[in-house]
């Protein structure tokens, strides 16, 4: 339970610290040295124009459109406030980008990730060229006697009503806020969420922030930045995410066990596991049976006790690490694990079953609640070779030194761990 929820709080440790360092910064404002204080409002230029390159170049298309999105609306506010402060004008821009910025990042939310440079990509431009035309439109309105005082009356309408945000507002910086975590909020067992969807929900959250406090000096561009700042964090350890993780069992990969090597210290011992058989069960079962079966191995080895640390070292090998462990305790958690997985009645999809949960459900159960097409519940076993590091052996040779010992495991008959 505990560790549940440190594994729940640990992707919101960034978006709380910036957010909690923006209003501390807001607050020691007027005692800060100046250089600081004359940086604050190219800030949220720097970090949104920065942010909206970066998605372009790692062809992110809701981040694309996310920080689109906050950049019209700085820039919308800038452009107000310079032509009638305090005014109308600002009035109706500040209501618009209470709107539309959450309602873009909820379109782009609803549909699946396709990428900046997706096929009718052209329909995103459309909408974003309608929204400026749109709100420079009824904001400029307010300084033409001719067109009445319609749009005056309708902000003033208590849905749109401000400052602070307006209740319509509320509503979709809301819904969006919840389509965000939606995404965010990880599958069972898939295990930690994507930090690009974490970064969307807390991207969403400092945009509200920014919209209670827009009648406080500086807070609107502080925390604009800070939504922008929270998803181009979000961008990186993405992008380091997809690096040194494997996307099929989520486990780190043999980039981030490469690296891992150098910075090992004396004490050591490492593990080399293999699946048994697996190429017959592939044929047998066929390969997107084998990859559940993959994933869920890995979510053993990711439990593995004794301090290790589990590895996908590419097709059906893993590695696992033991740093500054004895053999010993390796030995007695390598053991273990062998045992679970060889123990470990594994529930799969059956082929022609549908993804959909509820129309697999019916396919499942006949009209008499007969088992139609039940799951498969399969299992297999693994080989195991353990090494420990020596005086003067580099980490990459007890690495090959376990390998040697994972096919002294194979030789000796499989679903064993050999030294
Ligand atoms: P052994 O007990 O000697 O290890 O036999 P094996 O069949 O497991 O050995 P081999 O290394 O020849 O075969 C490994 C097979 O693992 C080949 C391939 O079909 C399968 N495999 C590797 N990576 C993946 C993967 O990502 N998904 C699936 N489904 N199968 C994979
Ligand atoms: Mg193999
Ligand atoms: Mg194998």
């Amino acid at each position: 339970m505990q560790l549940d929820l440190f594994r729940i709080s640990r992707p919101l440790l960034v978006p709380v610290a910036l957010i909690v360092g923006t209003a501390l910064t807001l607050a020691a404002a007027p005692a800060l040295p100046l250089s600081l204080v004359t940086i604050g409002p190219a800030l949220p230029w720097l970090v949104l124009i920065t942010g909206t390159g970066l998605s372009v170049m790692f062809n992110r298309g809701r981040a694309f459109i996310a920080f689109l999105s906050l950049l019209a609306a700085y820039a919308g506010i800038g452009i107000a406030a310079f032509l009638g402060p305090q005014g109308f004008l600002e009035h109706a821009v500040f209501t618009a980008i209470t709107l539309l910025v959450p309602a873009n990042i909820l379109f782009a939310l609803l549909y699946a990730e396709r990428g900046v440079y997706q096929h009718r990509n052209y329909r995103w431009w459309l909408i974003a060229a309608s929204e400026i035309i749109a709100v420079a439109w009824v904001a400029s309105a307010g300084r033409n006697p001719l067109s009445g005082t319609f749009w005056q009356d309708l902000l003033e309408h208590w849905l749109l009503n401000s400052p602070p945000t307006p209740l319509a507002g509320r509503i979709l910086i809301a819904t969006a806020f919840v389509a965000a975590v939606w995404r965010a909020w990880p599958a069972p067992p898939a295990g930690a969420p994507r930090p690009l969807d974490v970064g969307m929900a807390s991207l969403v959250a400092a945009f509200y922030i920014a919209c209670e406090w827009f009648a406080t000096a500086h807070a609107f561009g502080a925390f604009i930045t800070t939504a922008g700042a929270l998803l181009l964090v979000a961008l990186m350890q993405e992008s380091h995410r997809l690096a040194f993780y494997d996307e099929l069992t989520g486990l780190p990969g043999r980039r981030a066990l490469e690296e891992r090597l150098p910075g090992l210290g004396p004490q050591c011992v490492m593990a080399m596991i293999d699946v048994d058989h697996f190429k017959k069960f592939n044929d047998t079962h066929g390969h997107d049976i084998g990859d559940q079966v993959l994933k869920l191995v890995a979510a053993r080895l990711a439990q593995v006790s004794g301090g290790g640390t589990a590895y996908r070292y590419g097709g059906e090998e893993f590695a696992v690490l033991f740093p500054g462990r004895p053999l010993e305790d390796a030995l007695r958690a390598l053991e273990a694990l062998r045992a679970s997985i060889e123990n470990y009645g594994m529930k799969v999809r059956s082929d022609d079953r549908p993804r959909d949960g509820q129309a697999g459900s019916q396919q499942r159960t006949g009209p008499a609640g007969i088992l139609s097409s039940p799951d498969k519940v399969l299992s297999v076993t693994v080989s195991i070779g353990v090494a420990e590091r020596k005086a003067m052996q580099n980490p990459a040779e007890v690495l090959r030194a376990a390998d040697k010992a994972l096919y002294r495991a194979k030789e000796g008959g499989r679903n064993r761990v050999s030294r």
